[in-house]
Parts: structure tokens; sequence; C-alpha cells
């Protein structure tokens, strides 16, 4: 069993319609590496990129593919983040990616250490056959980048891939916070070329209630929060009743401590 205590964290309460079962939904933190909200976000990421390889239909002849790209190591994290998808715009902008790419997903990675950082770029997309060779030194010219690896996938090893990428940053956990801070100004998982006029329905997936497995949830508009420190151990402010509907408050009062 796990005794770390669980870190501070703000939670949103859904009750199910049905029979009132309480559902405890963290509300993002902002902490990019936060476990508890790193396992929501890759399970979101996982259900859009299901969605894309159900609907999306490539051009003939266009594969999966996974590529890596890397500038050379910066001293100043922020900065080497902004040169390094600067210089992916402009390798969009090269004849040997446009005529290959037709779109695709990034996930910024971080590794390193401060004065050493060393960012770079996991690129999902669909092509054609890629020839290594131009594409590098298409990214050596715009990023003097010297690595460039490309791999075929399928799209059960694409979702690992991401969702592995996503939740990961591979420098000592007292750097995890100011990597944070940059990574906070990037999405996830930024789509370009065809996959970013796609229309992916804001609700993908309905989440069954453990008890009866329907999938209608009442919100509740409180806050649950969990809180340690020397005054509060515990405090989640008493739910109104009202707000629930019956069937609710049978689940509410069961899921209280
Ligand atoms: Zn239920
Ligand atoms: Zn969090």
């Amino acid at each position: 069993m796990n005794s770390t205590p669980p870190p501070p964290h703000d939670y949103r309460v859904l009750y199910c319609t049905h029979c009132g079962f309480a559902l405890r939904v963290p509300i993002s933190c902002g902490f990019r590496f936060c476990p508890t909200c790193s396992k929501r976000q890759a399970f979101r990421v996982r259900n859009r990129l299901s969605w894309i390889f159900d609907n999306y239909r490539p051009k003939p002849g266009y594969m999966l593919k996974m590529i890596t790209l890397s500038t050379i190591n910066c001293q100043d994290l922020d900065s080497g983040v902004k040169f390094l998808v600067r210089s992916f715009r402009r390798l969009r902008q090269r004849r040997v990616w446009k005529d290959h790419v037709s779109g695709g997903a990034t996930i910024i990675e971080i590794k390193g250490r401060p004065n050493s950082w060393h960012p770079h770029l996991h690129i999902l997309c669909y092509s054609l056959r890629l020839p290594w060779r131009p594409l590098l030194q298409a990214w050596t010219a715009v990023s003097g980048g010297t690595a460039c690896y490309i791999q075929n996938v399928d799209s059960t090893r694409a979702r690992n891939y991401v969702t592995k990428y996503i939740t990961k940053a591979d420098v000592p956990p007292f750097l995890l916070d100011g990597v944070s801070k940059v990574l906070i100004k990037y999405r996830l998982f930024q789509r370009f070329g065809d996959w970013h006029s796609l229309h992916i329905p804001k609700k993908l997936y309905d989440y069954p209630c453990p008890t009866c497995s329907r999938s209608d949830w009442f919100p509740d508009i409180k806050i649950d929060t969990y809180c340690r420190g020397p005054t509060r151990r515990y405090h989640r402010p008493q739910t109104p009743t009202h707000h629930a509907p019956p069937s609710a408050r049978r689940g509410a009062r069961a899921g209280n401590p």
C-alpha cells in the first residue's frame, strides 16, 4: 500500500441521476506532472486519438509515423522551447515536409537539467514514405538540430507513445515545477496540417456509473476540497441538498466520510 498522502487537490462532485452515486472528478490544478490530473489528461488525449483514428481517412499511400526532432541543448528552457516550436513551424513550410506529410500532432518532452536543457518534439503524423536525409537536412537548416528519428507505428502503439510522453518528464523531481511553468503555455497535444481542421466532438464518451452503469450525471456546483494542514485535516463543504435531485441525496450522504 502507498503510505504517501495524496497532494492537496480540488475536486468537483458529479451525482448519478439514477442511483445517486457521488463521483469525485479532479479540477485541473495547472501542474503538468500532477499525478491526479495527468491520468485524466492522458485518458482524454487517448480518447481524442481514438476518435481521430476512427474518423480520419488518410490519403492513399499515407501511413502513420512517429518522428522525433530535437534542437541542440539550451541554457534557458523557456527560450529553448520557444525556439523548438518556431523551428517546427518553419520546417512545415519546407518542400520536403509539404510534399510528404498531411497532418498530425506534436507533444513537447523535456530532458536535461538547468543550463543544459534538451527539449524535443514527438510528432505523430500521416505521411508518404519519408526520406530521412532530406528531412534531417531541412530540420538542420531551420533549427541547427542534428537529430531526427522516423519510425512506423500502428494506432495502438501511437496511443501508448502519446500517453507516455504526456505524463513524463526526464528531469529530477525538484525541477518539475519549473518545467511545468514553461510547458503550461503550450498545448499538451498540438494538432497541425489537416488534423487541425478535424472537428473532434467535446464529449467523446460517456463515463458509466460504477454502481448502475448509466451515464447521466448531475453536477454539484460546490467544490470538494481535500486539505492537509496544521488546523484543517479534512474539510468538505456541506452540499446543499436542494441542489441534488432526490435520488442523488442518498448517494451524497453515503459518500460523506
Ligand atoms: Zn448510478
Ligand atoms: Zn492536479
